[in-house]
């Protein structure tokens, strides 16, 4: 690996990670929402029509690439470790929502290879601390608008979600979610074997099974969603803003120079981080 190369010389924005001014990063105002609308229609993702689907279903060539393979570029604004939906997510909202395009997510295996794509896939608010109930209230609220916004069926049902007790810890601890949750204004509400009977006909709420069933934390907002589809959505979302992905690029270290956090993958590329943000390909 080559010397380090600080990049100190002033650039517009220098202050701030993003390298954005502060303009740029504080609320838009109601000119500015407009703006961000032209913009991002710039940007639009390439449409899934029901016409294109059915031809290219029928001769089954030309299918789009959700996203697309680069070279590793020698700069960066933005490195982001890790293809599963946190990092794909935030370099989408990074370059959407900040304007911030020169990002580059990369990972060691395949996209959504981690947790992201190998989940239970359920999506629900109905946890035990106001501030965890109110976290994932608002990311189910990002959910019911997410096909939208990415213009990618990620299969949202919200079908509802129930937990059931077999033992009377577990109902107790369901009677105090249900208080936590609709205090934060969240549907949840112990209900009877009955009940679950009512909402799930072939479960056997008798008392004959091996775990009888004595109630159930019921939550209507909850569901489900298709996990490896929010991954490629906002893979697909994000490749068309100019963020790039790189599989199979390990990270191997991260470490600090002349005051800067530094960090290198495989052994092509290293990385300055800042200020002012840079990667650079070594001497
Ligand atoms: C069994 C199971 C069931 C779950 N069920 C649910 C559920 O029903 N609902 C729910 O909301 N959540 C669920 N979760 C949690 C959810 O899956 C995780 O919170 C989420 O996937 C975390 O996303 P992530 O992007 O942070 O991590 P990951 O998806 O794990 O992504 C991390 C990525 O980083 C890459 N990486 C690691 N080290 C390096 C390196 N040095 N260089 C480059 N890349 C690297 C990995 O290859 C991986 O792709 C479940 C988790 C598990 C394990």
């Amino acid at each position: 690996m080559g010397l380090w190369q600080a990049r100190q010389e002033r650039e517009p924005g220098r202050g701030n990670p993003s390298g954005h001014s502060k303009a740029e990063l504080s609320p838009p105002s109601v000119v500015g929402r407009v703006a961000q609308r032209k913009e991002s229609s710039r940007h639009k993702h390439p449409m899934y029509s029901a016409f294109s689907l059915l031809r290219r279903g029928l001769v089954h060539d030309d299918w789009p690439r959700v996203w697309h393979e680069h070279e590793l570029a020698s700069s960066y604004d933005v490195v982001i470790v890790g293809a599963g939906v946190h990092g794909l997510s935030t370099a989408y909202y990074l370059a959407s929502r900040h304007h911030i395009n020169s990002v580059a997510v990369l990972d060691k295996g395949y996209l959504g290879g981690g947790g992201s794509g190998r989940n239970t896939a359920i999506l629900r608010s109905n946890y035990l601390t106001p501030e965890g109930v109110r976290f994932y209230d608002r990311s189910i609220a990002l959910y019911r608008s997410l096909a939208a916004d990415l213009n990618f069926n990620v299969m949202f049902a919200p079908r509802g979600h129930v937990t059931l007790a077999h033992n009377d810890a577990s109902l107790r601890t369901m009677r105090w979610r249900a208080e936590v949750n609709k205090l934060q204004g969240v549907h949840s509400e112990v209900i009877s074997p009955e009940e679950v009977k009512r909402l799930v006909p072939f479960m056997d709420v008798s008392a004959r099974t091996r775990y009888p069933i004595l109630g159930a934390l019921y939550h209507p907002p909850g569901g489900i969603i298709r996990h490896d589809a929010v991954n490629w959505g906002y893979a697909r979302a994000a490749d068309t803003l100019g963020v790039q992905i790189h599989q199979s690029t390990e990270v191997l270290g991260v470490e600090r120079h002349n005051g800067y956090v530094a960090s290198h993958y495989g052994d092509t590329f290293d990385l300055l981080k800042g200020e002012n943000l840079r990667a650079r390909q070594p001497d």
